[in-house]
């Protein structure tokens, strides 16, 4: 699927302001407020627009972020990362190779009731971490250029979705398709594939 110049735009706007509203939107473009809440609808299906979130200062509330560098086994990669997913003060988490872990933590209150934490799972072989001094900069991370393109395959007949997408859900996870025909027959895949697991 391509992102036309109006995407592009439409999503710039919202990145600065997750705020405006359709009606806004349509007007700085020139175009119609129901298209604008079509293409948005659009992203969101995609999850490419994953929500609109007030972005607030840690420091002001007096919070203090640490950079943390975990180093696992291979094999046990995913076991922490689950872990970590899981606990309220890691707020970015990242795999970097096989065995390797980058997190951003927010510490509420005492840093060593977290590390404690972490000593706790045993998966973890060694951990650094820095104390965040100073934030020069932060932004989110996705760049907005033109001639973008979204790289979503259809689940089922593998080509890139050209159109807006057909979403299903399925065990709680979004399914991306290109057309009807495919929903069809990946419903029909996907539920001869689950009979024979169980
Ligand atoms: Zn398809």
């Amino acid at each position: 699927m391509n992102l036309d110049s109006i995407d592009i735009k439409i999503l710039e706007i919202l990145q600065k302001d997750g705020r405006a509203s359709f009606r806004e939107i349509a007007k700085e473009l020139g175009i119609t407020t129901p298209t604008v809440s079509k293409k948005v609808d659009t992203f969101k299906k995609l999850d490419l627009l994953k929500g609109f979130s007030a972005n607030l200062d840690a420091e002001k509330l007096d919070e203090i972020t640490i950079l943390l560098y975990i180093k696992c086994k291979p094999t046990d990669t995913r076991k922490v990362l689950d872990q970590l997913r899981k606990t309220e003060n890691v707020r970015e988490l990242y795999g970097i190779d096989g065995s390797r872990i980058y997190a951003k933590v927010t510490i509420t209150d005492k840093l060593n009731d977290f590390l404690t934490g972490l000593g706790e799972i045993k998966e973890i072989m060694d951990y650094e971490y820095h104390t965040i001094t100073e934030t020069v900069k932060e932004k989110p991370r996705a760049i907005l250029s033109y001639n973008l393109k979204l790289t979503v395959p259809c689940y089922y007949c593998k080509k890139l979705i050209k159109d807006e997408p057909v979403k299903i859900k399925m065990d709680g996870r979004n399914h991306y398709l290109c057309c009807n025909t495919c929903v069809e027959r990946y419903e029909k895949k996907y539920k001869k594939l689950k009979e024979n697991i169980s």
